[in-house]
């Protein structure tokens, strides 16, 4: 039996993508191992977002032609697609296959392995339309990402995805109901829609449908027990999609909407479609309709230009906006993007010094907002064992919960009173198992 192993870096995208090339290989007789262990083929799922993921996925393309020179080392994802010629000259390489063809893998790393070198990664069109690839989870039973949508036409100064992903497309909401219910019959709890830019869900066929008709679709599905949806850009929130969010407690009440920086003319410069009054406008709104919505952000610390008033604005604005999570990036400038060639660029230092700032700043806000369940009840995806006599899971509202370990509830839905605070969570206790819990009482 020939062996593969995957290595993936990036988003939840990339990590969709290989978790259905690996089901291709499953499917055509293959064994999926650790990337660690001797392998036949070796998947390298790159990731170009920043510098340093360019420079690891080098590495990674390295080590795994180093660990077994006679496998065959493909090389898949968005550096392939905007450095073909970069990659084919990485030693050992066989096989580049960039953000389209994926279905074609299995075929591809035969070709390769009798004629080496072959670049299959080819230019992205519209017309290709969304490549359909089997969706699901290798890795885990209870939760899994649906991929949608695919591509972006938005293109923000500093980002380089545009480029690696070509323009927007989606999956057709046929394919949407049919993949819903093959998940859910695989048994998974949980399915988390996601895009490169899931908002722009429908955008180049509006008669096909938008994200709420596709939310709506995979809400049609017998026995979907939740449905969590990715990161949304803030202006593509619609009312009827916040009245679903309110209405079926199926839909997890957690938001992630990127908001990247709180200073308007950074903003600007960031080719951002709003500025901070939208954003916060927006965000009432979103609160007004669903008290107990969490929602979570992502935000670029030391974007060039930005001067230490900006930033003074942007730590009020991300106060004012209390995120019941928010990451935070140093800018890293990408090569072909035009933010890298702006002026003002923000010393390494001083956006490393930004950055942890907003952290202290955004770490209250979370802890305010874990504090807030204290006392409350929540349902539990628990997802897996910690320790001997721990396990963990995720609330609706992404909160990360601990409870005592009961290994009939492992992999399902429990409801629980949240007790306490712990590092990066809540405690919590049980207070009803899934059988109990009444369909329609939402928390
Ligand atoms: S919306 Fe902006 S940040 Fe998001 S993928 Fe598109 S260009 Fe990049």
């Amino acid at each position: 039996m020939r062996k593969v192993a995957f290595l993936t870096l990036g988003c939840k995208v990339n990590q969709a993508d290989s978790g259905a090339m690996e089901q291709l290989f499953r499917q055509a007789g293959y064994l999926a191992v650790d990337f660690t262990e001797p392998a036949d083929v070796y998947i390298i799922n790159t990731c170009v977002v920043t510098d340093t993921a360019e420079h690891k996925s080098r590495q990674l393309i390295r080590r795994a032609a180093r660990q077994n020179p006679n496998a065959v080392i493909a090389v898949t994802g968005c550096y392939p697609q905007i450095g073909a010629e970069a990659v084919k000259h990485i030693k050992g390489v066989d096989l580049i296959v960039g953000t389209d063809r994926r279905r074609e893998i299995v075929s591809l790393v035969e070709k390769a392995r009798q004629s080496g070198c072959l670049d299959a990664a080819g230019a992205l069109s519209l017309d290709a339309g969304f490549e359909e690839l089997p969706s699901g989870n290798v890795n885990t039973r209870t939760r899994a990402y649906l991929k949608i949508q695919e591509g972006c036409d938005q293109y923000c100064s500093y980002c380089v995805i545009p480029y690696a992903r070509g323009p927007s497309r989606s999956r057709p909401l046929e394919s949407v109901r049919t993949q819903t219910s093959r998940l859910v019959e695989a048994g998974f709890r949980e399915i988390v829609l996601i895009g490169i830019h899931l908002g722009a869900y429908g955008a180049e066929k509006p008669a096909a449908g938008n994200l709420c008709a596709a939310v709506k679709t995979a809400l049609s599905v017998d026995n979907l027990e939740r449905l969590r949806l990715g990161s949304i850009e803030p202006t593509e929130l619609d009312f009827e999609l916040l009245s679903l969010l309110k209405n079926d407690r199926r839909l997890c009440r957690h938001l992630h909407l990127p908001l990247q920086s709180g200073c308007d003319a950074v903003l600007r410069a960031m080719k951002r479609p709003y500025g901070t009054a939208d954003f916060q406008r927006i965000v009432d709104e979103v609160r007004c309709c669903v008290p107990d919505v969490a929602i979570t952000t992502d935000i670029i610390a030391g974007f060039p230009g930005e001067t230490p008033a900006m930033f003074a604005e942007t730590c009020a604005f991300v106060e004012k906006m209390a995120f019941s999570r928010a990451h935070i990036f140093p800018f890293s400038p990408r090569a072909g993007t035009p933010a890298a060639d702006f002026s003002g660029q923000v010393g390494r230092e001083e956006k490393i010094a930004r950055t942890k700032e907003l952290a202290r700043i955004a770490k209250k806000s979370e802890e305010k907002f874990l504090s807030g369940l204290l006392g409350k009840e929540r349902e539990v995806l628990f997802e897996q064992a910690e320790g001997e006599t721990l396990m963990t899971g995720l609330t609706d509202d992404y909160a990360k919960a601990f409870a005592p370990l009961d290994n009939s509830l492992l992999g399902g839905i429990a409801r629980v009173l949240i007790t306490g605070l712990e590092a990066g969570g809540v405690t919590a206790k049980l207070a009803m198992t899934a059988a109990k819990i009444p369909t329609n009482m939402r928390l």
